[in-house]
């Protein structure tokens, strides 16, 4: 076990409850409602602000199989085509079939979503979805949801409650050690539920909010939970950068009409797939990543959209509001974009209905690794998979509730985080820089080697938590990356750039393989 944090359960104050969720987004809410209304005294643990997530910027909306001409079925067979092979068909047709009720759910607790004059919910398209099937509202659909989710939630909330360790002892979970207003906490629980989000924050060009550096993930990686397929990060293909400042200009706004040009002005996603701007989002980042190479930059022109009789600045508020005040106005001149990390597909390897490997312990979300997104998630799949996963996750503590034992007296945790070695001083943006030059977009047995061995220098001696919390899961991401001798979705290397079928499997992480390393 690698703590990073001296503590000693004894000499912290404690909290007991029946369940402790760590974290405030989609996934994590969902789970706490569902649960307080079984009757489990819950307690919602969050780092910042309870809006401060991936969630709360979704743009894009959530994919479910509502509309008339769909199914779940069809919703199945898109999301195992974009999973390039990786998909666990099990999980996906959980997802579809269940994400009808779930965004039903949502809707009751008073979540918006665009209708007709009719009253009848719009749906719009994004990449790799055979119809229109994605609710949205504006392009602000994850406010809207964590607000109605805020609002449904009546349980304890912690806010400022940065959650550093777990508490195992023998493979069991018994809560979470947090640093609450700058002293140490432990909060008690039967069940723990990781509800972090992701980790695309751990690169330098990110979509994401700063709170996504992979700290549950991590954390769990430490105390011993398996995680899976850590190599998988969906880069996506339209970002707006200002230096490393960057927001994203969702893939809806290629569904509403958009398309991709290049330094000449010319259209050339048909150079690359049949599907042109909407092939799956990393055959788009790949091609847009050429094509800059060919001829310098790539734009988003959205002028057709204006010509299909929308007006842009109605449709897309919050990105039209964004690149004004850069002072680039969509509807007269094309955007200059580039592709960012934007989606963690890796995570807590989970069964269906969200435990770990470790008893007590729990992940939802993009914090956890189901399976459904396999090599490479369909756009909008995250906020159903957050829902549907919360839903049942909190079915799953529920039952486990029923025979854990709940006497921590007994318990004593205590643990000493490992000394520095070389002594450097390190900060994230060391991490985020290393992983963004050499396990980004484009990866290969050289750069993945450099990314091992400054990330482990840094997991060595880096004296932050949040670093060597950030620079052991790159790690982690790196080595993994480094076994894939293939290309396959997200995971590009130059050196093997094709799919491979003896690696048509999931990896797995695990503190074991951690140790072998620091
Ligand atoms: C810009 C953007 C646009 C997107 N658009 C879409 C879209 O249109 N459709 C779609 O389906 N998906 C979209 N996604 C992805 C989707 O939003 C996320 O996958 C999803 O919201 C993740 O939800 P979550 O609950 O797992 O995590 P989050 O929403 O990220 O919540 C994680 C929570 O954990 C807390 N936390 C983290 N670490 C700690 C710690 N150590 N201690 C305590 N608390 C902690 C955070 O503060 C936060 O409250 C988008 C993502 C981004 C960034």
């Amino acid at each position: 076990m690698r703590s990073l944090t001296d503590f000693d359960v004894l000499d912290i104050p404690a909290r007991s409850y029946d369940a402790v969720v760590v974290g405030s987004g989609a996934a994590g809410l969902f789970c706490a409602i569902v649960l307080k209304e079984l009757g489990l005294k819950v307690a919602v643990l969050t780092k910042a602000d309870a809006s401060e997530s991936s969630t709360n910027l979704a743009q894009g909306g959530i994919a479910v199989a509502l509309p008339r001409e769909d199914s779940p079925d069809l919703h199945f067979s898109d999301t195992l085509r974009a999973g390039a092979g990786l998909v666990n068909p099990k999980m996906a047709r959980i997802l579809t079939e269940e994400g009808v009720k779930r965004v039903i759910d949502l809707i009751k607790w008073g979540a918006r979503f665009e209708r007709t004059p009719d009253g009848l919910l719009k749906f719009t398209k994004e990449a790799a979805h055979s119809v229109p099937r994605i609710v949205y509202y504006q392009d602000k659909t994850g406010e809207e949801v964590q607000k109605a989710l805020l609002n449904r939630y009546r349980g304890e909330l912690v806010e400022g409650a940065l959650v550093k360790e777990l508490l195992v002892k023998e493979g069991r979970c018994y809560g979470v050690l947090a640093q609450v207003g700058g002293r140490l906490t432990a909060f008690y629980a039967p069940i723990t539920v990781i509800a972090t989000g992701g980790a695309a924050g751990l690169y330098l060009k990110n979509t994401n909010p700063p709170t996504s550096t992979g700290d549950g993930i991590s954390a769990a990686l430490r105390w011993g939970a398996l995680l899976q397929d850590l190599e998988f990060v969906q880069f996506h293909p339209t970002a707006f950068c200002d230096g490393e400042e960057c927001f994203l200009i969702s893939e809806a706004v290629r569904g509403e009409g958009a398309v991709l040009i290049d330094e000449h002005g010319r259209r050339f996603m048909g150079d690359y797939h049949h599907l042109w701007e909407l092939a799956p989002r990393d055959v788009v980042t790949r091609a847009i990543e050429s094509q800059k190479e060919l001829t310098g930059a790539v734009y988003l022109d959205f002028r057709p959209i204006e010509k299909r009789g929308i007006d842009i600045y109605k449709r897309f508020p919050t990105i039209t509001r964004k690149l004004l005040e850069k002072g680039i106005d969509p509807k007269r001149e094309p955007v200059p974009i580039t592709p960012v990390a934007h989606y963690y597909i890796g995570g807590v390897k989970v069964d269906t209905f969200g435990r770990s490997s470790i008893e007590g312990l729990f992940a939802v979300g993009e914090a956890s690794c189901t399976g459904v997104h396999g090599a490479n998630r369909l756009a909008s799949n995250s906020l159903l998979e957050c829902i549907v996963f919360g839903n049942r996750a909190a079915y799953g503590v529920y039952r486990d509730f029923m025979y854990l034992s709940r006497d921590f007296t007994e318990v004593r945790i205590s643990a000493t985080s490992y000394p520095s070695r070389f002594g450097g001083e390190f900060t994230l943006t060391d991490v985020k820089r290393i992983m963004w030059e050499n396990v980004g977009i484009v990866r290969s047995a050289e750069s993945l080697t450099i990314a091992i061995e400054k990330l482990s220098e840094i997991a060595l001696s880096a004296s932050g938590w949040e670093v060597r919390s950030s620079a052991i899961l790159g790690l982690g991401i790196a080595v993994s990356a480094m076994r894939r001798e293939e290309s396959r979705g997200g995971h590009y290397r130059s050196d093997f750039p094709y799919e491979r079928e003896e690696f048509r499997k999931h990896s797995q992480f695990s503190l074991a393989d951690l140790e072998r390393l620091i």
